[in-house]
């Protein structure tokens, strides 16, 4: 494998872990973050959580776990074809949905209204919660004692308050400067999965139609290349043909143009990276592509009745379950019931965003159509 450019993150920068351990034998520091985040509770529940189609609607659509390795796996393309630590954005990559709630975002907004006057929910803060501390798998400290690096990859955006509360890792949200290449690389990995398998799930489940989908200039430009090169080819195959050329031509334009803003900003240093503007960014000429895919998702996608359906479900279920334990806090497990005695808004938030979809069904079932609990209205 060709050597890391000088820019790129290694050990030798790297800020290391807030508990100090002995080196890892056999693999490197960033290896280690990868292997304890696959290992970690949180990475398994992703597998039964929705990304935008409610888990149990069919076996195929994309969930949350599915979604991280497909951004696992654009990040580490993108970072070796420019030479960056591959390691580290996969760890960024796997990492970087753990703190969703059940249900999507529809989850995420009705538990950040729950929280209101409790200082609120956001799944990017809560995923490096569940890695500094939420985890509990080793004996001498909490969380998974990840690299800097890596958790600082994970905290993509930060609000100042909260920014000044998390100390060291939200530091560049208070003087401007930027994360590693890797994690801005894996920011544009998330948008590159998702638009494009949102696409593909999206025609699978018929709510958008390929007719619709010619509005969008990338997708009919794909379109056209796979009705030139493979004339009457149909279904499965045609959609993945054109779905596949979206992706290559994104991640492309991504690679090239990121290459070029760093000799432009004549970066030659990770501590250059820190301090120049954003690097990794897509060419003028394909930005206003993806607005108009995003928007056409939008609207016709996240904004589809069939979808809103599920999401009003959603809302009533997060909703009834914060209420059901914030009245009652004997209703929790045991060692949640411990952390309610301290902050108990944010016990039963963590409990709730760590709850996958049918655990989440389940457990409102079982509180509120049971008995138990009369607040609830669904
Ligand atoms: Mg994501």
């Amino acid at each position: 494998m060709e050597p890391l450019a000088a820019y790129a993150v290694t050990e030798a920068v790297s800020r290391g872990r807030h508990h100090a351990e002995p080196a890892p034998q056999g693999r490197g520091e960033f290896q280690r973050d990868r292997d304890r985040i696959i290992h970690s509770t949180a990475f398994r529940r992703l597998e039964y959580k929705t990304q935008v189609f409610i888990n149990h609607e069919g076996d195929l659509f994309r969930t949350r776990l599915t979604h991280s390795l497909e951004v696992a796996q654009l990040s580490r393309s993108m970072a070796r074809a420019l030479r960056l630590n591959e390691d580290l954005a996969e760890a960024v990559a796997l990492a970087h949905d753990l703190g969703h709630t059940p249900f999507g975002h529809a989850g995420q907004d009705t538990l950040n209204a729950c929280m209101k006057d409790h200082g609120g929910f956001e799944h990017n803060l809560q995923s490096l919660r569940i890695v500094d501390s939420l985890e509990e798998r080793y004996a001498a400290f909490d969380g998974l004692n990840l690299t800097f690096e890596t958790r600082e990859g994970i905290l993509k955006h930060c609000s100042p308050g909260n920014a000044h509360a998390l100390g060291d890792v939200g530091q560049r949200f208070l003087d401007g400067t930027q994360p590693s290449i890797e994690a801005q690389l894996v920011n544009l990995a998330d948008e590159i999965a998702y638009n494009n398998h949102d696409v593909d799930d999206g025609l699978r489940a018929k709510l958008i139609t390929l007719a619709q989908l010619d509005e969008v200039t990338i997708f009919a430009r794909c379109r056209r290349e796979v009705e030139a090169q493979w004339p009457g080819l149909q279904g499965r195959r045609f959609v993945h043909e054109t779905v596949r050329r979206m992706i290559n031509a994104m991640s492309l334009d991504l690679i090239a143009n990121t290459r070029a803003n760093i000799a432009a900003a004549g970066v030659e240093t990770f501590a250059d990276v820190r301090r120049a503007p954003v690097l990794a960014a897509y060419s003028e000429a394909m930005r206003p592509q993806l607005r108009e895919l995003k928007t056409f998702l939008f609207g016709n996608l996240y904004r589809h009745e069939q979808v809103l359906r599920t999401i009003d479900k959603a809302r009533r279920i997060v909703a009834d379950l914060f209420t059901a334990y914030m009245a009652d806090p004997a209703l929790l497990p045991g060692q949640h019931q411990a952390r309610a005695e301290g902050d108990k808004a944010r016990a039963i938030a963590d409990y709730i965003a760590g709850m996958t979809d049918r655990y989440a069904v389940k457990e409102h079932e079982r509180l509120c159509n049971g008995g138990e609990f009369t607040g609830c209205y669904y």
